[in-house]
């Protein structure tokens, strides 16, 4: 089970426990919840000097998905993890609604107004709001969690590939390696470079193999130039035949194929532009960041035998890794991020016309607001009994809960909405596979 945060009365991180101390503090009545999502418990003393062990705060940023583990490098053990989903089409689709709804407005009758501001240039360093919310997202939890817990040291992936080890690659032709670590630069080079399909084909999802277009055999070399994935069936295929023999019938995709063959691969950096966004404001936190390749975490995860997830990716980047990750038991939360509704006061129909009366207050009512968790405990009535879930507020005493009304002198907070939705994970059956 992932471990439990815990705070002494000055807000202090302290080592994080093992539930069953936590849930020893908490029935003896020497600790109180101070937080449900993450499960963070706050001692009633203060420790003076409180000895912690430094703990690294390992991310493996992803377009959906982020996997986040706290890993204690000295022990190996994965102290916590979380799976945090971003909501990058969310935001898009709501600027697309945002932009047709102005443009319509724009094409109305209306009189001449003078520009206010310059809204036409982009600062240096902008990214597009899905992707600034992404990093928005990283930070706030990155934040959040050191709150919690003694975090000294941050990991993150920051590129695919080394370009370092794959510099000048097709001037001095890099070996393939099988089990190296270079070797797994390679294969990240090629599945960026290939974009994840089989050349021939064009089979996506399926497992690739690296290929050699000018068979080994006919005197073909390992340069980077002359490698492309396959699907399998391809490669049996094609075996040692000659790429113009094998594609005889298809001479438009032979002729791309040895062009795309020859390009190279634009710097990597271009590509992870969110993750370099990332890597700067991670410094800024002043915490000292260590920087991985995609290739290094897939070369932890394969050579120690763990399964695939995003968590496990992030408790394997960097160089940092400790020889053996003690995965076991480990429960990543599940956050997904949500957002803090909509800024618009009037909802609109798809003429542009006001839907609704327009929003009054953002405040919350009765000491609640749309969004919160709570647990109701109703005496009698058809809906008697215990209900949790979250609640959405009219500013009259009667709440929105689950699937009925409910008055609020029923409830009582577990966590206030703060833009995220939390699930327990569930432990991985076999994080280590059988070898
Ligand atoms: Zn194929």
């Amino acid at each position: 089970m992932s471990n439990v945060f815990i705070l002494d009365t000055m807000y202090k991180p302290l080592d994080p426990v093992h539930p069953g101390y936590a849930r020893k503090l908490l029935t003896s009545g020497k600790a109180a919840v101070y937080r449900r999502y993450p499960f963070t418990i706050i001692i009633k003393k203060e420790v003076e000097e409180p000895i912690t062990h430094p703990l690294r705060l390992k991310l493996d940023p992803g377009s959906k998905t982020t996997g986040i583990a706290i890993v204690n490098d000295a022990s190996g053990e994965v102290v916590w993890a979380a799976e945090l989903t971003h909501r990058g089409n969310a935001i898009k689709e709501a600027l697309d609604a945002r932009r047709g709804v102005r443009r319509s407005r724009r094409q109305r009758k209306t009189r001449y107004r003078q520009a206010r501001f310059d809204n036409r240039r982009r600062k240096q360093g902008w990214l597009p709001p899905s992707l600034e919310s992404r990093i928005a997202n990283i930070l706030t939890w990155v934040t959040r969690l050191s709150r919690y817990c003694p975090v000294t040291a941050i990991s993150q992936e920051l590129v695919k590939f080394d370009t370092q080890l794959l510099q000048n690659a097709e001037v001095h032709g890099i070996e393939y390696q099988q089990g190296t670590l270079q070797g797994y630069e390679l294969r990240e080079y090629l599945l960026e470079k290939w974009n994840r399909t089989c050349a021939y084909c064009g089979a996506k999802d399926v497992p690739l193999q690296i290929e050699h277009i000018h068979a080994r055999a006919n005197g073909g070399t390992n340069r980077v130039s002359n490698l492309c994935l396959a699907c399998e069936p391809c490669n049996q295929r094609k075996g040692t035949r000659d790429l113009q023999d094998f594609l005889h019938h298809k001479p438009d995709v032979v002729k791309r194929l040895l062009a795309q063959a020859k390009a190279s691969l634009k710097d990597a950096s271009v590509v992870n532009s969110t993750r370099w966004a990332l890597f700067e404001r991670l410094q800024a936190t002043g915490i000292p960041v260590e920087t991985g390749t995609g290739g290094m975490t897939k070369y932890h995860r394969v050579t120690q035998g763990l399964d695939k997830a995003h968590w496990i990716d992030a408790a394997c980047v960097g160089a940092s890794t400790p020889d053996v990750l003690r995965v076991e038991s480990v429960k990543p939360l599940r956050i997904k991020a949500t957002g803090h509704g909509t800024r618009q006061m009037c909802l609109m129909n798809r003429y542009g016309f006001p839907r609704a009366k327009a929003k009054v207050r953002h405040t919350p009512y009765m000491g609640f607001a749309t969004g919160d968790m709570v647990k109701a405990s109703v005496p009698s009535g058809t809906y008697k009994g215990t209900h949790e879930g979250r609640i959405a507020i009219r500013f009259r005493p009667s709440f929105h809960l689950n699937t009925f009304d409910i008055h609020p002198k029923y409830l009582t907070t577990v966590q206030r909405n703060d833009g995220y939705q939390y699930e327990k994970g569930v432990s991985h059956s076999s994080p280590r596979l059988k070898a």
